[in-house]
C-alpha cells in the first residue's frame, strides 16, 4: 500500500525534520511511489533532491541517481540523510573503489548509488546492475543534459533511453529532475525516458504581476531618462537598471543624478561597505534607483521595488528572469523593460538582409545573443525569413524577433504568465 500524504509529513518530520513539504515535493513523491515515471521542473534550491530520497527510503529496491558531475554526486551523497545508505560510482574511481562499491551493492548495503552516465556505457555494469537487487527507481539529475538542444548537452547522456532503463535493466520508475527547461529539452527529455507529458510536474517560476516591454536604443542615455520620465515608469518610487558594465553603472547614476532623480550605482568593484550602504539607502526609499550589473539582486529583500530595466541584454533568459523577479514582491503590477542595442541590431539586420538569409550565421548570433539558450534558434530563422519576404518595417523585425524569441524559447515561461503584455515599444 502506498502510504497516504499524512504518512508521508510523518516521514519527512521523523528523518529530515521538516514541518511540511515544498511546492510540488508531494506530487512528485506520490508519482514516483505509484510507479510511474516523470519530469520534475524546480528551481534551484527548491529541494528536489527530497523527491526522490523519500521514495528511495520506502521503495523496497535501491535507486539510482545518474548525475553529470562527479562533485555533484559527492556532494549529494554527503546529504543523504543517514538512514539511507548511499554508495558512488564514478569512472574516477579505482577499479578496487568500484569494485568495492559494487560489492556493498550486491551484498544490500546500499539504498541509493550514484552513477556517471558513462557507465551505462559499460557492459559489465549494466550487466551487473540487472543481475542485482530490483531497481525500483532511476533519477536522472540535471536531466536537461540529454537535449542536444540544451547548453550542456552530454553525448552520455543519449544512452539513458527508456528501452535500456526499461527493458535491460526493468526498472520500475524513472524520474527526471531539472531547473531549466525550455519546452524543446522538455520534449527531448520525454520522448528519451518515454515519460507521458501528463506526468511533468512544474511549479510556477515567475509571478504573473509583470509588463514586459522592449525597444530598440538610439541614443543610450537620453531614451533611458525619457523611459524614466514617461508614464508607468515616471510614477515607479524605486527601480533597479541592470547594465553589463561597471563603468556603465556609475556613468548612468551620475547622469540620472544630474537630472534630479537619486540614482547610486551598484557592482562588485565597490567595497563591501559601500554596497551595503546602497541597499540601505535603496532599502529605506532614500534613493531612488540602483543602477547594477549583475552583482546586485541576491539576497535583496525588499518587496516594493516597481521597475527593472535592462539597459543592455542579459546574458541569458535565465538571468533575465531571475533579475526582472525582483520587481513587484509585493504583487503590484511592475514594469520591465529592455533595450535592444543598435549593434545587436545591425549585426542581426545584415545577417538578414546580406545574402538572404544565412541561418548558420543567425543562429551562432542568437546563441552569442542568450548563450544559454539554444532551443528556438530555428524557430526565429524560419519567421526572421518569413518576415523579410513580407518585408516589415526592419526594426519592427528586430523587436518581433526578440519578442518571439522569448515567447518560443521559453514557453512555459509565458504559461505561467498568462497576465504578460509583451508590448512592443518602437
Ligand atoms: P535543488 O536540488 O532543487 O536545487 P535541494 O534538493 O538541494 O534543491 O534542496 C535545497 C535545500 O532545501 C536543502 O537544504 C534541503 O534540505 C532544503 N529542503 C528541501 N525540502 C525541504 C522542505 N520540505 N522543508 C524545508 N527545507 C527543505
Ligand atoms: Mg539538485
Amino acid at each position: 500500500d502506498e502510504p497516504s500524504e499524512e504518512n508521508l509529513v510523518e516521514i519527512l518530520k521523523l528523518v529530515y525534520g521538516y514541518d511540511s513539504f515544498r511546492d510540488g515535493q508531494v506530487d512528485a513523491i506520490k508519482m514516483v511511489l505509484a510507479g510511474k515515471s516523470g519530469v520534475v521542473v524546480l528551481p534551484t534550491g527548491a529541494g528536489k533532491s527530497l523527491c526522490y530520497q523519500l521514495p528511495a527510503l520506502i521503495l523496497p529496491g535501491i535507486t539510482l541517481v545518474v548525475s553529470p558531475l562527479v562533485a555533484l554526486m559527492i556532494d549529494q551523497l554527503r546529504q543523504l540523510p543517514y538512514v539511507i545508505r548511499g554508495g558512488l560510482l564514478s569512472s574516477t574511481q579505482t577499479p578496487e573503489e568500484a569494485s568495492e562499491s559494487l560489492m556493498q551493492l550486491r551484498q544490500g548495503g546500499i539504498k541509493v548509488l550514484f552513477v556517471s552516465p558513462e557507465r551505462f556505457l559499460n557492459e559489465d555494469f549494466v550487466s551487473t546492475i540487472s543481475s542485482l537487487s530490483a531497481i525500483s527507481l532511476v533519477v536522472i539529475d540535471e536531466a536537461h543534459c540529454i537535449s542536444e538542444w540544451s547548453h550542456n548537452f552530454r553525448p552520455s547522456f543519449m544512452r539513458l533511453r527508456a528501452s535500456l532503463l526499461r527493458k535491460t535493466l526493468n526498472v520500475r520508475a524513472v524520474l527526471a529532475m531539472t531547473a531549466t527547461a525550455t519546452t524543446t529539452t522538455l520534449d527531448a527529455i520525454m520522448s528519451a525516458l518515454d515519460i507521458p507529458s501528463t506526468n511533468l510536474i512544474q511549479k510556477a517560476q515567475l509571478r504573473d504581476n509583470f509588463h514586459l516591454s522592449v525597444s530598440m536604443v538610439r541614443n543610450r542615455m537620453k531614451d533611458l531618462l525619457i523611459l524614466i520620465k514617461s508614464p508607468p515608469f515616471a510614477e515607479v518610487q524605486s527601480m533597479i537598471i541592470y547594465c553589463k558594465f561597471q563603468y556603465e553603472t556609475d556613468q548612468i547614476s551620475r547622469y540620472l543624478n544630474d537630472n534630479n532623480i537619486l540614482a547610486k550605482s551598484y557592482h562588485s568593484g565597490i567595497t563591501a561597505k559601500e554596497r551595503s550602504y546602497v541597499q540601505d539607502l535603496f532599502n529605506s526609499n532614500k534613493i531612488r534607483v540602483v543602477v547594477a550589473t549583475v552583482a546586485f539582486g541576491m539576497g535583496l529583500d525588499k518587496s516594493d521595488v516597481g521597475a527593472v530595466i535592462h539597459y543592455s541584454l542579459p546574458e541569458s533568459l535565465e538571468e533575465y528572469v531571475q533579475e526582472i523577479g525582483r520587481a513587484g514582491r509585493d504583487g503590484r503590477l511592475s514594469y520591465c523593460h529592455l533595450f535592444y542595442d543598435d549593434e545587436t541590431f545591425f549585426k542581426l539586420r545584415s545577417l538578414m538582409y546580406s545574402e538572404g538569409v544565412d541561418e548558420y550565421a543567425v543562429n551562432k548570433f542568437l546563441h552569442e545573443v542568450f548563450p544559454a539558450d539554444k532551443s528556438s534558434c530555428g524557430k526565429i530563422c524560419s519567421l526572421i525569413k518569413e518576415s523579410a519576404s513580407r518585408r516589415f518595417d526592419m526594426k519592427e523585425e528586430v523587436m518581433l524577433t526578440l519578442l518571439t524569441r522569448l515567447e518560443l524559447g521559453h514557453v512555459q515561461y509565458l504559461q505561467l504568465l498568462p497576465q504578460i503584455n509583451a508590448t512592443c515599444t518602437l
